[in-house]
């Protein structure tokens, strides 16, 4: 039977709605009402044969969906201060943006002024040559992937985020590659590939190979195995743009692994 919800009911709504959208969230569904009313619709008595009312809610009850458990976590974010980067000129936290179900994740080093502006990853100059890597170069639209940075906050005058920075930002990284569960992450420059491997190799040493990466085990994590490629960060291409083709190779490494043929115009 359809049922009218309270203005209030109606308001938490709409605004819950609105913050999905603003993280890239546009795919949601509905919940059972409520475990109660779902008991009562059950009806199973408590003392049958038949298995316990709990037991079918424990079937019933949806695991937390990718998009869901993204949000969990921007909410365990919050309005963060765990760091100094909050008090240093930071206008947005830059969660993440993308395909909460994506084969493929590309993770950079923290947000720029445009990222901290517009509270999205890679949409300045660096942003717009990844976008053009992964659309004109790979074939694949930017809502494919989920593109997410090591910190979340703009680091002043972007410079390099501190090792502590890092730390304290990255459990949130690993818990979105634990919930987007991609088959591939393509590390983006230095912080991001020494952040996720623990390697402190020189970039030309650890890109063009494919690497095992499982998520530091920590108590009640989901488990995370899958691959990683480390490549150049679009910055540092925009500075050294002979090292563009050595990039391009490294993208070919993860579209041969994904088995994403090259698009037309670049097959040629
Ligand atoms: N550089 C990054 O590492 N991340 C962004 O989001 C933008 C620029």
């Amino acid at each position: 039977m359809a049922r009218t919800l309270d203005p209030q009911t109606k308001s938490e709504v709409s605004a819950r709605l609105a913050f999905y959208r603003e993280m890239g969230i546009y795919g949601v569904y509905r919940r059972p009402v409520s475990e109660s009313a779902l008991v009562e619709e059950l009806a199973i008595p408590e003392e049958s044969s038949l298995p316990k009312k709990k037991e079918v809610l424990n079937i019933l009850q949806p695991a937390l969906s990718h998009a869901e458990g993204l949000v969990a976590i921007r909410e365990d974010i919050g309005d963060c201060i765990r760091c100094v980067l909050h008090k240093q000129g930071r206008k947005k936290i830059v969660f993440g943006v993308g395909n909460p179900e994506a084969e493929l994740m590309f993770v950079g080093e923290g947000p720029g002024a445009d990222e901290d502006e517009q509270g999205i990853p890679f949409v300045g100059r660096a942003g717009q040559l990844l976008t053009n890597m992964i659309t004109n170069g790979m074939g694949l639209k930017r809502d494919d992937v989920y593109i997410a940075n090591v910190v979340k906050c703009r680091p002043p005058g972007n410079r390099t985020p501190e090792r502590d920075e890092c730390d304290t930002c990255s459990p949130f990284l690993f818990r979105q590659i634990e919930t987007i569960q991609p088959k591939m992450i393509v590390a983006l420059g230095a912080v991001a590939s020494k952040t996720l491997l623990g390697l402190n190799e020189p970039m030309a040493r650890m890109r063009g190979q494919i690497y095992d990466f499982s998520t530091p085990v920590r108590p009640g994590a989901l488990p995370y195995d899958g691959k990683l490629v480390v490549t150049y960060h679009p910055a540092y291409l925009l500075r050294d743009p002979r090292q563009k083709k050595e990039t391009w190779k490294d993208l070919q490494i993860v579209m041969r692994y994904l088995g994403i043929s090259l698009p037309a115009k670049t097959a040629e």
